[in-house]
Order: C-alpha cells, then structure tokens, then sequence
C-alpha cells in the first residue's frame, strides 16, 4: 500500500482513474492502476475510468476490448494494450509504455473540449476521432465473410458491416469525416453481394472453361493455321494441309497472336473472357456487371471537429448576438432593405468575412491551439457585430452581414476591428477576406446570383 501511494505521488498530473486490466507487472514509473482480472469486473462497478490498460491472451484481449468499446462508459476511453492481438490496432489506442502520461494529457485536453454527446453513433464516432490524435476509422480484412471487410469500431457499437458503408457516405457528405488513404477495391456480386468469387477464362465463342495455351503456326502458302505441334516432321516443318516445308519464319510461316485454344469448339482466340462466379448464389456476371466499393481509411474532417467542438451545426463563425438567419431569409431582408434603401434614400452595407485557409490554419496550429485561436476570432467578432445586424452564415467558413444605415466610411472602423484582431494572432495566419458591397443597388431577380458577382467583383478591403 505504501508503494502504490508512493507511485501517486510521482504523477505530474491529477491522478485520475486508471484501470488495468489483466496480469500487472508493476514498475517503477506505472501510476497507481486499479487491478481487475476481467472486463466484466472492471463494467460491474460502473465507473468511468479515465485510461484503462489491457493486458490479456490475444482472443481474450478482443473480446475485452469489444466489451469496453461497447459500453457506455468505456466507448471513448483512452485504451491502451501491452501485446497487440488481431483487433488492438482497430480498437484500442496504442501500446502502454512510458511515454503513456504525454499521451494520456493529449487525450484528457481534448476529452475536456467535446461539447457534442454521444447517444447518437455518427457523433460518437466524430468524439472518438477527435478524442484520440491521428485516430484513424479503418477497415479490417475478413475473408471468411462475404463482406470481406469491416470496421470493427462500427461493429462494436452495432452496425453491420452491410450498412457502415453508406452510413460513412452520408457522414462524408456532412463534411464531417474524409477520406484518408484507400485500403482496397472489391468487387461484389450484383445478385447476393458476395465478395467470395471466382474468376474464370472461358472461351469466347462457346462459354466453355475448358481452354488452354496453345503455340499456333500460319502457312503462308494456303493460309492454313493449327497446333505447331500439327506442322512437325521430324526436325523440319511442313503445312499438314498443303504440305509445303515450312523453313523461314516470316516468309513461308508466322505465328499467329491467337495463342488461346477452346478444346470444345476448337476455334483460337487472342484473349479469353473473364466471369466471376458468385460462390455462394453461382451466379456468373461479366466483370462491369459486379459492384465495385472501394474501402477507405477514414479521418475527421475540420467541420466534423469544429462540430464536436461546439455541440451544434459546424459553422466556425457562430455569433450568437446578431440575429444569424438562413441564406433564404437572409436574401430576402435584402430585398426588402434595398427596396426602402431605394424609396428613403437611404444606404446600407453588406459585408462579406470569409476565412479562407481554415484547414492549413488548423493543421499549421495543431487543432487543440488553432481551435482556441478561432474561438477568440469568434468573440471578437460578436463584439464587432452590433445586435441590429443580420448575420448569415454564407458558407461554412463565412459569414455575410447586412449593416443597415452604414456606408463605405463608416466601414473602416469595422474593418479596424477585425484587422487588428489579425494583428492580435502574430503567430497565427487565419486569413481573412473582407468584402463590401452597397445598397441600393440594381439586384434583379436573383439576389443570391447578384450578391455573388458584386462580391466577387469587390476588391478585398
Ligand atoms: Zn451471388
Ligand atoms: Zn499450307
Ligand atoms: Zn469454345
């Protein structure tokens, strides 16, 4: 007990609740773990142990870490194992070693930082990925199943393999997750969607399997072609049709291209067709009738983060004082304004911030301090954003303004502000464009279409 309290005392961070799972070999630098022999014992207590290191024969170690991925508390966890087993690369978070506590303090701060809740599985998954650094979604061979692969994270929290794969399209069209590498292509059976097939040659005239290699000769004088097997005599060669000797390549003979004989219909061929045989339902299908899925490694995207981040709808310009409106509603208060600015003689101003180089930003910074970067940049605008303004979020990384009774001057002050908010983060390079454009104005019928050409005419300001 003196020694356990003793390695307490030796954390440089608040010691938290750490679990081991499995045979402890206690050395000097471990932190004080709570010991279990089983995962069942660790899940009885309900606790939320804040890292749990597992340390188990290989089939057992699995079964832990699906158990801990499964549950509740444990989904999230920091997961570290001593061996790896078959499914430690998918489900746990790295080896124990003792480098543990810098990993350990990455995981914590950015824990700290998830605002989204997990009850529904498409935010668990974008917690899980923002939780771990450099945590990759990735997909697992089983060749056994006709699905061939999986994504055992999904699996543990319940979706079948069948379904993860539009399920992570969807989640891509969100922007919310992005491809990281490509692991493999696989084709499938278009009837039963099995990926346990068999490619067979057959012969293209007949269908028939049963062909074969076969060195051919062409006589030059009757045009005859066979087996050169045909044309031997002895050690010379003769035209088993016409039964001229055959002696120069190329002026008595050839070898035809066609090297490819059907032992059922006897024709020769250059290349033979390719089916797939479906194992299961035997159906055969030419190679562009199957299905093709490609199998990607999968990453966290920068609007997947700033929406674990802010707990709603990824927008990093949120600003809560204005009134913040749809496009739709935004469009129309401008035509309605621009009709008044027209009848009273009035002018009005629209502004335009676009952040242009969030991700570079982000991955020049490292998320945990780029993140905190726009969080000030945020702030700073709500303070320059009085509450009469009408705000919309132009898109994701923008956000339009309609500043009524404002005109051009009175822009610089405004303008002062965001800038030397540009000169507050010297280390930093978000880059912003400033645009504006006034009213009245001539708009027409569309007035997104006319606001787009106005700004992109606009010189940055
Ligand atoms: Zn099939
Ligand atoms: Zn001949
Ligand atoms: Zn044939």
């Amino acid at each position: 007990m003196q020694e356990k309290y003793q390695n307490r005392l030796k954390l440089a961070f608040p010691q938290d609740d750490f679990i081991w799972i499995g045979e402890a070999e206690p050395l000097p630098w471990h932190p004080w773990f709570g010991q279990f022999d089983t995962v069942a014992a660790v899940l009885q207590q309900e606790r939320r142990p804040d890292m749990i290191v597992v340390s188990l024969p290989a089939a057992e170690q699995d079964h832990c870490l699906i158990a801990l991925r499964q549950h509740g508390a444990t989904a999230l966890c920091q997961i570290l194992v001593c061996n790896d087993s078959p499914l430690s690369p998918y489900l746990g978070n790295g080896h124990w070693d003792d480098t543990y506590a810098e990993k350990y303090q990455a995981y914590t701060l950015r824990r700290q930082q998830v605002k989204l809740d997990c009850e529904d599985i498409s935010h668990k998954l974008l917690c899980y990925l923002w939780c771990h650094q450099e945590a990759l979604l990735a997909p697992r061979l089983i060749p056994e199943q006709k699905y061939l692969y999986d994504y055992p994270l999904l699996t543990a929290w319940g979706m079948s393999a069948d379904d993860s794969f539009s399920w992570l399209n969807e989640l891509q069209k969100n922007n919310w997750i992005t491809k990281a590498s490509l692991s493999n292509r696989l084709r499938f059976c278009p009837s039963c969607h099995s990926g346990h097939l068999n490619y067979v040659d057959i012969c293209p005239q007949c269908q028939s399997i049963d062909i074969e290699h076969q060195s051919s000769l062409h006589c030059f004088n009757c045009g005859h072609v066979g087996a050169q097997q045909s044309f031997r005599k002895f050690n010379s060669l003769s035209c088993p049709n016409c039964l001229q000797p055959l002696r120069h390549i190329g002026v008595d003979y050839d070898r035809p291209i066609e090297n490819q004989h059907c032992n059922d219909c006897h024709s020769l061929f250059v290349e033979a067709l390719v089916e797939a045989e479906c194992l299961h339902c035997k159906l055969s299908s030419a190679i562009n009738e199957l299905h093709v899925r490609n199998v990607y490694r999968f990453k966290l995207a920068p609007h997947g983060r700033a929406f674990v981040r802010q707990g709603h709808t990824p927008s990093l310009f949120n600003v809560t004082p204005g009134e913040q409106m749809t496009r739709g509603q935004f469009y129309w208060l401008l035509d309605w304004q621009n009709k008044l600015a027209k009848r009273h003689g009035q002018t009005h101003c629209i502004l335009s911030v676009q952040m242009l180089n969030v991700a570079e930003f982000l991955s020049a910074e490292g998320e945990a301090r780029g993140f905190a970067q726009l969080d000030a940049l945020q702030e700073r605008l709500r303070s320059v954003i009085r509450v009469t303004d009408a705000c919309s979020n132009d898109t994701q990384d923008g956000l339009l303004m309609l500043l009524p009774m404002t005109d051009m001057s009175q822009l610089k002050s405004i303008y002062n502000k965001l800038f030397n908010l540009k000169e507050l983060q010297s280390a930093a390079k978000i880059e912003l464009s400033v645009k504006a454009v006034t009213l009245p104005a001539e708009i027409g019928e569309n007035v997104a279409d006319w606001l787009t050409d106005q700004l992109i005419k606009a010189k940055p300001m």
